[in-house]
This record gives structure tokens, sequence and C-alpha cells, in this order.
């Protein structure tokens, strides 16, 4: 579901992986944010060719997006095409109060128009609405994790601020894409450490046999060809795939899904998965 606020308009875009010319091993530098006051935020394009959905670079200056043109080679095909950025957004409906998704349009409009939305459930709801998105936020200090409505912006491995209950004070946390429930769209399945910011990344491997096994850091941009093995096997970012049963999203009873725990300090360093045999296949 697309949400619209304005006329669709033109201008410049870029894929952060971009161009097939761009093949080969080398290592796309930082675009650091600030510099010459322009930056971008990620958004994604679903690709009409191959119908991956990818990321795209957004840019912005002075708290407001640029006109731009939405047109890339598709990372995943090498098509070149012209697409419509959007960004996956989530609110909590005030009238059902279940977790919905929606798409918002890429447009040249202060960054801050994405705060807020007029929405309309499917449960007969319609109005105004706080956006964000839904972050695993794991706690630096116990590596406990909740669900929380995060900044629009927010990408995975931020560091944010947030109230740890088990620490019963406020810690440094990181975010981290809410694993997804079976069925629809499947969560990655396998992952690669960057090399550039190394941390731990999820890639489909799906996506990574269409790419020839080149793949791009969504977090720092870097391009090339990572070791790739079977998701949960190295656990570096210890809260990525904490043993046993992840319990189902449940945003709203996120606080309980950690009862039964038993001794928390038990969890600090999640042994690594032994069943998963690291296969490169
Ligand atoms: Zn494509
Ligand atoms: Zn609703
Ligand atoms: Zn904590
Ligand atoms: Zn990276």
């Amino acid at each position: 579901r697309y949400l619209h606020f304005g006329p669709p308009s033109v201008a410049h875009g870029h894929e952060p992986r971009s161009g097939g010319h761009r093949m080969g091993h080398k290592h796309s530098k930082k675009t650091s944010p600030g510099e010459k006051h322009t930056s971008f935020k990620l958004f994604e394009y679903q690709c009409s060719n191959c119908s991956a959905k990818r990321p795209i670079q957004y840019f912005y200056r002075n708290g407001t997006f640029l006109p731009q043109q939405p047109r890339v080679v598709c990372g995943g095909c090498n098509t070149s095409l012209v697409v419509e950025p959007f960004k996956t957004v989530d609110y909590e409906c005030p009238s059902c109060r279940k977790w919905q998704r929606a798409r918002m349009p890429a447009r040249p409009i202060p960054l801050n128009m994405y705060n807020v939305s007029v929405v309309s459930c499917n449960c007969g709801f319609r109005g105004e609405v706080s956006i964000g998105r839904l972050m695993d936020v794991a706690c630096s200090h116990c590596w406990a994790h909740k669900r929380e409505l995060r900044d629009v912006w927010i990408e995975e491995g931020d560091e944010v601020k947030t109230y740890c209950e088990p620490c019963q004070d406020y810690r440094r946390a990181y975010t981290q894409a809410p694993k997804k429930k079976g069925g629809g769209d499947p969560a990655a399945d396998m992952e690669y450490t960057c090399e550039n910011c190394f941390r731990v990344r999820p890639i489909h491997a799906e996506e990574l046999l269409r790419s020839e096994g080149l793949a791009s850091c969504s977090l720092c941009k870097w391009v090339g060809y990572p070791e790739v093995r079977p998701r949960g096997s190295q656990q570096q970012s210890s809260a990525a795939t904490p043993k046993g049963h992840a319990s189902g999203p449940s945003p709203k009873g996120a606080s309980s899904s950690r009862r039964s725990t038993g001794d928390r300090k038990a969890r600090v360093k999640p042994a690594p998965i032994d069943d998963e045999p690291p296969d490169p296949a």
C-alpha cells in the first residue's frame, strides 16, 4: 500500500551499489554524511525486471529531500530503469492495535514529514498516526532485546539509547531488523561480515546467486565479495540469534518474552549453533 502526499516528481537517484560496470573487488568508498551538506537516507525500490527489492540512496540537504531522478541500474539484474523509491514504515493502528506496514513514496519534502502520516488500516480506521520502523533493540550491556518503534530513518546496526528493563537503566543499544515470521517474504538465510564496517549483515542466498557473489552492505555501502555463511553460524553480534526459540514477534508483549529465562546471565554470550555446519554452497 502506498501512502500519498503529493504529486510524484522526477530527479536523480542512485543505488548504493551503483552500476554493473563497477563489479570487481573495488571497495566503494564511504560516503560521509554531511559532506557538502548533502546527505542521503536509504529508501528501497522494487525492480520491475527482476522484482528484487533493493536499497537506493535518496538525497537531502538542509532537512529536505532534493528533487532527484529515480533512474538506477538494478544491482540485481543490471537493468537500467526508472524506479519509484519508497520507505517501508511501521505503525500501530490505534483502533485494532495491530502493527501494520506501509510504503511511503520518496518525495522532495522535508524529512520530518515522514514522522506522521494519514493511514487507512484494513480494520477500517483512518487517521493520522506516528510512523517509524519497528526494530529489535538489543541492550549493549545485557543483550536483552525488545521491540520498539524507532525513528523512520533508523537503520540496522544503528546505536540508540533506550531504557533497558533488565538493567533498570538507560543503555546504549543496537537496532536489528525484527525477525520475520515464517511464510511470505523469507528472512535472509545467509550472512557475512562486512569487510569495511565489520558488522554481520544478512543476505539472501537467492540474491547472492543473482549477483554472482557480490554483496553490498546497506550500513556502510561497502561492495565486494564477502565470505558468506549460513545465518547464525557465527555469533559475533550475539543478540542476532538467541539460542533456543525466538519468541514470535509480539510487539506489545515484548517485555514478557523473556520470562522463564531463569538465569539471564547465561544469555550474555549465546553459544554458537552447532547444528548448522558452515556450508559455502
Ligand atoms: Zn533488477
Ligand atoms: Zn486497525
Ligand atoms: Zn540491559
Ligand atoms: Zn558495512
